[in-house]
């Protein structure tokens, strides 16, 4: 078997990780030909010493003075900065796999150099996605790149249509797609016992061990409102094809209903590794070091609605997806205002009014091209800074 070269975008963060565990596991069929981080200098050495890419690049240029410094021992790994490093070695002609696994915004232009190159691109960073929308899907088909879901969701949906349809099922045969949702650490809660939690409790998801901002992003129900936007372009479905459920046990990782009453699901323990080997090996099947799934550990399985009047989030998603460019200002308001709560400038339930407010000033019409998605983007973050700004302003002169 050949074996193939895989870049990771993200390479020190949790699917990152996941990921090059997965790639271990199988050194006769998987290769690393470059790593990229943003500026986690200590884990990217080790992760360097430990899976021997040909590259190593750091968006941060005195990160990647200081891995350079590190690795001066080592001949075999080259370190390279900046943006245009990583669009580089996520296109380089040697690379079979690219791993889109940077958080947010800023692994859009990363990801998109995959899909031109006609790369099996596998994606995580849904936050690209969901913002760039017609252009990233554009760059897919123009690069005849192959594009699998690694959200444990969008994997799970991937494996249960049927095989000729995973990019159009709204064929007859299926009826709905049911995109399940943990709930995250505050489900069943009010919003008046939201308004002074902390980050802490928001970021210990109660299934899932997962980046601080798609944490946060789970805790406000924004996560299902990015993941069904996610759904609608990976699949060329609308969001009245998609049903939330919320299942706080996250075994069932989501369902398809076919027109003769069957429901096919996918089902495993809650381990990114499941979906990461799923992408890697495609169409086969590889071991991806996760236990077996036990029915009788696991004794039962709940489901309810989403509390969207609590969790407004969900609510401006659906919204937001019906606006043109609706979803990369949401996109960007939302990683402004989750970064602002994790520095506690702002409460937990400030987050969705930051959203709101950023999605009543922006408006514009769906953008065609990079620089538009860029511009967009640009516009969207001005708006929600000022509102942040307003925001914490108001509250110290009120304290
Ligand atoms: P983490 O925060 O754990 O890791 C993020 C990675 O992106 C790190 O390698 C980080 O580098 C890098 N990074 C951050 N900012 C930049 C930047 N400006 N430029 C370049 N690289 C950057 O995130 P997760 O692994 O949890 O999530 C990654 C993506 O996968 C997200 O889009 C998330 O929504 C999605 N996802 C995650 C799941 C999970 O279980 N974690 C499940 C499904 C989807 P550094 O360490 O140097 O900061």
């Amino acid at each position: 078997m050949m074996q193939q070269q895989v870049v990771v975008l993200g390479a020190t963060g949790s699917i990152g990780e996941s990921t090059l565990d997965v790639v271990a596991r199988h050194p006769e069929r998987y290769g690393v030909y470059a790593l990229t981080a943003n500026r986690s200098v200590d884990s990217m050495e080790s992760l360097c010493r430990r899976h021997h890419p040909k590259f190593a690049v750091m968006m941060d240029a005195e990160s990647a003075d200081m891995l350079s410094q590190r690795l001066a021992d080592s001949c075999e790994t080259r370190v390279l900065a900046g943006e245009a490093a990583m669009e580089e070695v996520a296109r380089a002609d040697d690379v079979d796999i690219v791993m889109a696994a940077i958080v947010g915004f800023a692994g859009l232009k990363p990801a998109l150099a995959a899909a031109h190159a006609g790369k099996r691109l596998l994606l995580a960073n849904k936050e690209a996605l969901v913002s760039a929308g017609r252009v990233f899907m554009d760059a897919v088909a123009q690069g005849g790149a192959t594009l699998l879901p690694i959200d444990s969701e969008h994997n799970a949906m991937f494996q249960c249509l049927p095989a000729n349809q995973q990019a159009r099922p709204q064929t007859r045969a299926v009826e709905k797609i049911l995109l399940t949702a943990s709930g995250g650490p505050f489900r069943g809660w009010t919003r008046e016992q939201l308004s002074d939690v902390t980050p802490e409790q928001a970021c210990a998801h109660p299934n899932w061990s997962m980046g601080q901002k798609i944490s946060v992003d789970s805790a406000t129900l924004m996560n299902k409102g990015l993941e069904l936007a996610e759904a609608c372009w990976l699949f060329d479905c609308t969001p009245g094809d998609i049903e939330v459920v919320v299942h706080p046990q996250s075994i069932i990782h989501s369902l398809v209903r076919y027109c003769d009453g069957s429901v096919l699901a996918q089902l495993g323990n809650p381990d990114m590794r499941t979906p990461i080997a799923y992408g890697l090996a495609w169409p086969e099947r590889v071991d991806a070091g996760v236990a077996p799934l036990d029915l009788f550990e696991l004794g039962r399985m709940d489901f309810e609605r989403p509390d969207t009047a609590a969790f407004p989030c969900l609510r401006l998603a659906q919204e937001a997806i019906t606006q043109p460019g609706g979803m990369c200002v949401l996109n960007a308001a939302n990683e402004l205002a989750v970064a602002a709560f994790l520095e506690r400038a702002i409460g937990f339930t400030d987050i969705d009014q930051i959203i709101e407010k950023t999605l009543e000033t922006i408006t514009s019409g769906e953008p065609q091209t990079l620089g538009a998605v860029e511009d967009l983007d640009d516009r969207a973050r001005l708006a929600a800074r000022e509102h942040i700004a307003r925001l914490t302003s108001d509250s110290q002169v009120v304290g």
